[in-house]
């Protein structure tokens, strides 16, 4: 199979008259300043410069087009400025709103660790990055407060345990999604890992694929559960099962959320375990050669999904990138539960058990992170999952251990068995360390779930709640029971003050849709915990026997 880096292809019929800046078209000449900084030095490139000039020049030394363009192909990010408003994010400039120090993200692909490598992890958030560290929904792990001159001796102790930050951000392949039980459970219809980490293996860091028109996002699951949430990835691989009784994986293509926000579609095609990396790299060449590059709020692949439709795209895919035809597939069974959290004590194939436990959205610190990798090793065999709601799971625990387990968890308010709220309640970076941000989050969704655990002690229906601090929905606003995005709202002095647009039946699964966005329901910070409860009781009150929140 090639993959090529096509220049002069004829324009389609059905492609836009316009041209988008496709590549394919012909259009290799940067149309925005993102494309003309990708072409000007491969966003790779800046690894070497950080080794060699920047981390001995100091932040002041970094050259502007690295520090807020290239350095995201290394996983970092610089970091707002501690005590800016987020009325001020839209009117400030790039250098009013950072501070000197980077957001460092921590790429784990398919969630998978060994305590050795969550040790290493939680000594540079406690050594390097002032012992903050946050879980993500995309189960990485991002630390803080790092100065460029400490990245070279972080990068030597992540790689010498197998980790890596390369291609964590930027307009690249992402971190790649699994199920954080894969090959664990019994009942799931595949195990990705192999073909995960194969396609990991071949292409991460490669200069095939590092120059895409946007950020490109996968998932390889086999989940019974769908925990990585294929319906929003730019391109999944959806365990199943064909009429052979042979499995394999249904293709997706063309999920995302942010301001403009789609579903994947299913391309319908069966792909055999064996092609999937190479199916993966001709649907990430499609991207790269016939994404569109002309603006940045287009780039996605969704919006080529919009336009090309599945057929086209597997006619493409077939005939110009993998010169053969994939048979049809069937889609994915429906998912057994609305809750793809793998939170609570989970029955291992081998015996054991896996024990999922919900953080404080997200949050932890590097000497915690340690403690539960000492904790991993005492009552399990040192294995650790990150998960795709901000969880994380340890593995391999006896039945014996189980509650010795369940309680030194807790010990650290690390819950195995969280209530309705804290479990479901996920929430961005926010104000604390994004440029973009516009309300601060982590905080303000722990405080919430801790209030409507007061209000509402009996509550045990499965929701979610998630908190994003801007429009970006990072924490996913538009799939949540209850999503809130984040903007400046008037509160009752006519003040603009921090708050949120509310989207409410958001859900992904059988008929997914996303959360509808009622006029006027615009709440201040200080009125979601009554908001929230104002909507939960009422749910209580007129719901029919066994109705879940979402119907
Ligand atoms: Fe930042 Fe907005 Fe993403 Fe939250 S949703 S992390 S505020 S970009």
């Amino acid at each position: 199979m090639t993959t090529p880096r096509t220049s002069t292809r004829p324009q389609r019929r059905d492609t836009p008259q316009r041209g988008q800046g496709q590549w394919a078209l012909g259009y290799r000449e940067p149309l925005n300043p993102n494309e003309r900084m990708k072409k000007d030095a491969d966003g790779l490139t800046v690894r070497q410069r950080v080794l060699d000039i920047y981390a001995h020049t100091g932040f002041g030394g970094i050259d502007p087009s690295d520090l807020r363009g290239r350095m995201r192909w290394m996983g970092l990010y610089t970091q707002r400025a501690q005590g800016i408003p987020g009325g001020k994010t839209a009117v400030l400039e790039p250098e009013e709103l950072e501070d000197s120090y980077f957001m460092l993200r921590v790429r784990i692909d398919g969630g998978q660790l060994t305590s050795e490598q969550l040790r290493v992890i939680a000594g540079i958030s406690t050594e390097f990055g002032r012992d903050v560290a946050d879980v993500t929904d995309r189960q990485n792990v991002q630390l803080h407060w790092i100065r460029i001159e400490d990245v070279p001796e972080i990068w030597r102790r992540l790689e010498a345990v197998g980790l890596s930050t390369t291609e964590a951000c930027g307009d690249t392949p992402r971190v790649m999604l699994n199920c954080p039980l894969a090959g664990i459970l019994d009942d799931e219809v595949i195990d990705g890992t192999p073909y995960l980490q194969e396609t990991v293996d071949k292409y991460i860091g490669s200069p095939e694929f590092s120059n895409l028109p946007r950020k490109w996002k996968t998932s390889i699951s086999g989940c019974t559960d769908h925990c990585t949430g294929h319906e929003i990835n730019d391109v999944s691989f959806v365990g199943v099962v064909n009429e052979a009784g042979e499995a394999g994986f249904d293709l997706w293509v063309g999920g995302g959320l942010s301001t403009n926000p789609m579903l994947a579609q299913r391309i319908g095609v069966f792909v055999r375990p064996e092609q999937v990396s190479d199916v993966w790299a001709a649907c990430t060449s499609i991207f790269r050669d016939y994404g569109y590059r002309r603006q940045r709020n287009r780039a996605r692949i969704k919006f080529l999904m919009a336009d090309w439709g599945p057929e086209k795209f597997r006619q493409v895919l077939q005939d110009e990138y993998l010169k053969t035809a994939l048979p049809d597939g069937p889609p994915p069974a429906a998912p057994r539960n609305d809750q793809r959290d793998h939170v609570g004590v989970l029955r291992q194939k081998d015996g054991n058990n896996a024990l999922g436990f919900a953080l404080r959205t997200g949050r932890i610190n590097g000497s915690l992170l340690a403690r539960v990798a000492d904790l991993a090793d005492r009552y399990g065999a040192g294995r650790v999952r990150t998960t795709a709601q901000q969880k994380l799971v340890i593995l391999d625990v006896p039945d014996d251990n189980v509650e010795d387990l369940v309680a030194a968890l807790t010990e650290h308010d690390l819950q195995v068995r969280p209530s309705a709220f804290r479990r479901g309640t996920m929430a961005c970076t926010g104000l604390e360390f994004c440029k973009l941000a516009i309300v601060e989050t982590k905080q303000h969704a722990q405080d919430l779930y801790a209030e409507l655990e007061k209000r509402l002690p009996d509550f045990d229906t499965p929701l979610s709640i998630n908190v994003n601090g801007c429009p970006n929905a990072c924490a996913r606003f538009q799939t949540a029971d209850i999503g809130f995005k984040g903007s400046m709202v008037r509160d009752d002095a006519g003040e603009m003050v921090e708050g949120f647009q509310v989207h409410l039946g958001g859900h992904l699964g059988v008929e997914a849709a996303f959360g509808r966005k009622f006029r006027g329901h615009k709440v201040t910070k200080a009125e979601t915990a009554d908001y929230c409860e104002r909507v939960l009781r009422g749910y209580v009150e007129r719901r029919e026997a066994g109705e879940s929140f979402a119907a």
